[in-house]
């Protein structure tokens, strides 16, 4: 492939290196080096130099470089280009047709010093040129497969994937750090027995307990390192579990509890769980009417706004439900009820609840395992009636039964996983230095462990609305609370 008119003189050299190691030294320098000699024994005049560095043509990354070179033979600036070898140009065909075009276009001659010239005008020269890239696609493909199998084979080995230190040991996977394992245990443990995500990264952050990057936990960190089964000493890899060689941070029996208290979420009933934005949405109720009151927008005397709890008179299909005559405003009520709860708590009632508490965490470990089975039940009922096992009548009261044991479960999963919340006073905190401190969810959860509803009576007509606090217009004696305790 020597016939090349000797005519052109204008070259352009271009070297790449890349991340694939194949251990023939190719530095750019020693690259650039022999491409110069080629040059000069060609008698070719060195137009542009162009270097790409650290980027593999296979990864289809931008090559700025190569880009600025394209655009020289474009424009006609050069004509010819000498590279290392063929590869160092392109290592996929999509970019290998692109240069050909161009090479087409323009005539440009192509020189390498591994492997003489290649004339990409003529078929013979472009079917070498794409021979060689093949070759070089099936070589890239081929370590990919290596690179797969070795991590296969050492996930099936039971060794650490590698990769970010994971929370609770050393960055080679293997070792326990002590004093993190103690707070993945502390984690699970706290969500075991009903705190939230949240409220355990926001006390994380407070006693200043850093992420293994040294960063702050969020809800979202707190759970990833609680759920994952590198805890129980297993190794993921492609969905499938091998047991790993590194030591286990919590036993099998407290791994069963986390998943029977993730289970939980869906576990508990009724719409109270799901809102975390007002303290009292869904407990409070219109006195007049008796329907559920809504946060709503009221305008006040002084002509701005401010939420309130509403009664509606229609709910959003249009259907009637309620008198529609009842507000109060939120702040006041919030305020007054979290007062009550405050008095409430500092009384023997609260004595009596504890004590049931310390005898409640394996009562809620059967109801969970319970809910569980019930929940596989009902699954199974399905099942039967769609391989035509059971009737449709048969099907139905089967459904009913078993998911009225299930909502019957659920709630006293409710009211129990509520009541550990109170028993989670930290010491040495009463129980208002713990509300001031606490989040809106356990905020919520203590609520609904001792309020079963609020009343919210109509004003009296002629009774003047007392200053409540010396700052609302406000009736403490038109709320009455249900307690549940
Ligand atoms: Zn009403």
């Amino acid at each position: 492939m020597k016939n090349i008119d000797p005519t052109p003189t204008r070259c352009a050299i271009y070297a790449r290196i890349s991340d694939d190691k194949r251990g023939e030294g190719l530095g750019v320098e020693r690259q650039k080096d022999s491409c110069h000699v080629l040059a000069a024994s060609n008698g070719w005049e060195v137009a542009l130099v162009e270097v790409d560095n650290s980027i593999s043509a296979y990864s289809g990354k931008p090559r700025p470089a190569y880009m600025r070179m394209m655009d020289a033979i474009r424009n006609h600036e050069i004509d010819a280009v000498i590279v290392w070898n063929l590869d160092r140009l392109y290592r996929r065909m999509k970019d290998l047709e692109e240069y050909i075009d161009l090479v087409e276009d323009t005539g440009v001659l192509t020189h390498t010093v591994m492997a003489g010239a290649f004339d990409l005008n003529t078929a013979m020269g472009r079917a070498m040129a794409r021979t060689s890239i093949a070759f070089a696609t099936l070589e890239v493909d081929n370590s990919k497969d290596r690179v797969l199998s070795a991590k296969l084979q050492a996930a099936k080995a039971g060794k650490p994937s590698g990769g970010n230190r994971g929370y609770g040991y050393e960055q080679n996977g293997m070792v326990i750090i002590e004093s993190e394992a103690v707070i993945v245990r502390e984690v699970i443990d706290r969500f075991v027995r009903g705190e939230s995500w949240q409220t355990i990264a926001t006390d994380l952050n407070s006693r200043a307990v850093p992420t293994a990057k040294g960063n702050k936990w969020c809800a979202a960190n707190v759970r990833n390192v609680a759920i994952r089964p590198r805890n129980i000493a297993i190794r993921v890899h492609n969905n499938d579990e091998y047991p790993a060689q590194w030591p286990p941070v919590i036993s099998l029996d407290t791994w069963e509890d986390l998943q029977l208290a993730l289970k939980r979420g869906q576990a508990i009933n009724g719409k109270r769980s799901y809102s975390n934005k007002h303290l009292l949405k869904g407990f409070v109720h219109c006195g007049r009417c008796g329907c559920r009151m809504h946060i709503v927008n009221a305008q006040q005397r002084d002509g701005s706004y401010s939420p309130a709890f509403g009664c509606r008179k229609r709910d959003y299909r249009g259907d009637e439900v309620g008198c529609g005559r009842m507000k109060r405003r939120k702040v006041p009520l919030e305020d007054f009820i979290a007062d009550c709860i405050m008095y409430r708590l500092d009384s023997p009632e609260l004595g009596v609840m504890l004590e049931d508490v310390e005898s409640n965490t394996p009562a809620l470990k059967k109801l969970l395992r319970d809910h569980e089975m019930q929940a596989r039940r009902l699954r199974d009922v399905l099942e039967c009636y769609a391989t035509g096992e059971l009737t449709l009548d048969e099907y139905k009261t089967a459904k009913v039964h078993a998911q009225s044991r299930l909502d019957t479960l659920g709630r006293e999963i409710d009211a129990r996983s509520a009541k550990t919340t109170v028993a989670k006073i930290p010491a040495g905190q009463s129980v208002r230095e713990a509300w001031d401190n606490a989040d809106m969810p356990w905020r919520r959860q203590l609520v609904d462990t001792v309020i079963e509803k609020i009343h919210v009576d109509p004003r009296v007509p002629g009774k003047k609305t007392p200053l409540y606090k010396k700052k609302w217009q406000f009736d403490p004696d038109l709320i009455r609370i249900e307690w549940k305790v």
